[in-house]
């Protein structure tokens, strides 16, 4: 393994191809990280017609964003034939400018589960200890650059890139909402979401953020102020080993740090006194807004995908059973397209926001929403940015954590999803063997700073060369 692949020149990227290549062919065979792999021929003549700033990467694509003519399965039996008619824009994007997308990565079931075990396709493995969970959604995705891969996407509606970067010991950014199209994202709980990106070298995560972020008038939603320039014009200065701050001032809660296992703690607050040793500001404050919202994520997630899955009928395209009538060929086609926990979300959320309960559920969850918003932005008012345990406990091992029982496992990554500001986990280290990391939260757009941030914990707090593989 080298350093970041971005500071190669393009032949030296060229010459790391077919390596690459054969570490993610391992991933899919140890560890059920993919979906679909293409073939080593088709990808070689991609990357050789090409010439390009991302030339020389060959990007796993988590199974829930479209890549014309390759599967886009969601990880669910309900799309196991579907294959994508069209890229979505960061996709575009990545092909015009010399990537090659080498392939779907496993995920949880339509991106719901944080431990990458409710796929249709099987259980992704932790390459770490194959008896416990990478974490999911964007399990495969994860796997394939925590085994020397240099870069993947992912999606993050609540965590899903963070938490399973954190259980594989690499980076995982979600961008503040409205930085990267969602265009060709296919939908869960679409005020939530936004793709993200896993690298193992801070440098590699602020030059593909670069080139992915160019605005798209297909997705509503994304910002289209010129904080835009500004964020690309600083994350080229972090690349470009130009950019620098000081004085940076950040929060932590010793009260919920304190909520994790012993090791997590440990570890958590060792990485906090290091960063003090970086320069950094340190204050102990109170979040009184991270515990509620957990319950606010999951009624507003559910809500949104019981909507969001209503077209998964057998009517349009995927998975159909003809059962006679309309409506039983429709009961049956949901009934057996779908696995348990997608069942369970659309049930719950259909009911949290029917007449009559919609005021008790729903409506009283946007409310709280709201209140996280405003007590987060007005922390962020006073520091610049906030530290958080990424996940409470150490990857569970397999079966462990499925369903309700492992909700409270995303109890600190979802209030960045529920008000939109970016977060990055940054390894920490291992634990009796096992990963673990920290998350930072910033300001809106204050991506270059959070991804500097990781740049100065290389080598010092984590150190990026460290892998499942050992040492080359
Ligand atoms: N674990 C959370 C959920 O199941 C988050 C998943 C995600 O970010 N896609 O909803």
């Amino acid at each position: 393994m080298k350093g970041p692949l971005s500071s190669l020149d393009v032949e030296a990227r060229k010459d790391l191809v077919e390596r690459q290549y054969n570490l993610l062919r391992e991933t899919k065979d140890k560890f059920n990280a993919f979906i679909h792999l293409r073939e080593f021929e088709s990808i070689i003549d991609e990357v050789e017609g090409k010439e390009g700033p991302l030339t020389g990467f060959l990007i796993p694509v988590k199974d829930n964003i479209a890549v014309a003519g390759l599967p886009n399965t969601c990880g669910s039996r309900m799309l196991e034939n579907y294959v994508s008619p069209y890229d979505a824009h960061v996709i575009n994007l990545l092909k015009r400018l010399g990537g090659v997308v080498v392939g779907k990565t496993n995920m949880d079931e339509f991106a719901m589960g944080n431990s990458g075990e409710t796929s249709y396709f099987g259980p992704t493995l932790n390459p770490w200890d194959r008896d416990r969970v990478p974490g999911g959604s964007s399990s495969g995705s994860a796997v394939a650059v925590a085994w020397d891969g240099f870069a993947s996407l992912g999606s993050d509606t609540g965590g899903s890139v963070r938490l399973p970067a954190a259980y594989t010991h690499i980076l995982g950014l979600k961008p503040t909402y409205g930085t990267l199209s969602r265009y060709g994202l296919i939908s869960y709980a679409d005020s939530l979401e936004q793709i993200g990106l896993f690298t193992r070298f801070s440098l590699d995560m602020a030059y593909l953020l670069y080139y992915l972020m160019e605005y798209d008038p297909r997705d509503m939603t994304m910002y289209s102020g010129n904080v835009r320039d500004v964020v690309r014009k600083n994350l080229k200065m972090v690349f470009e080993g130009k950019y620098s701050v000081d004085g940076l001032k950040m929060a932590y809660s010793n009260q919920l740090i304190t909520l994790c296992e012993e090791p997590v703690q440990k570890k958590v607050f060792d990485a906090i006194d290091k960063m003090e040793g970086l320069g950094v500001k340190v204050f102990d404050v109170d979040m009184d807004f991270v515990e509620p919202s957990l319950s606010i994520y999951y009624i507003i997630a559910m809500v949104e995908a019981s909507s969001n899955l209503a077209r998964y009928s057998g009517e349009n395209y995927g998975y159909r059973v003809d059962a006679g009538s309309y409506w039983e060929s429709v009961r049956k086609t949901r009934s057996i397209g779908f696995g348990d926990e997608v069942k369970r979300r659309i049930i719950m959320g259909t009911y949290a926001s029917s007449k009559g309960y919609e005021g008790k559920y729903y409506i009283r969850a946007l409310k709280g929403r709201r209140w996280v918003k405003e007590r987060l932005n007005k922390l962020l008012g006073l520091y610049d940015f906030l530290v958080l345990p990424v996940s409470p406990r150490l990857p569970p091992r397999l079966g462990e954590a499925i369903g309700p029982d492992g909700y409270i496992i995303d109890i600190f990554t979802v209030v960045p999803n529920l008000t939109g500001n970016p977060a990055l986990t940054i390894p920490i280290g291992l634990v009796d063997g096992l990963p673990t990391g920290i998350q930072l939260i910033g300001n809106y757009f204050s991506e270059p700073d959070l991804i500097f941030l990781g740049y100065l914990m290389e080598g010092k707090i984590y150190d990026p060369y460290l892998s499942p593989r050992g040492v080359d």
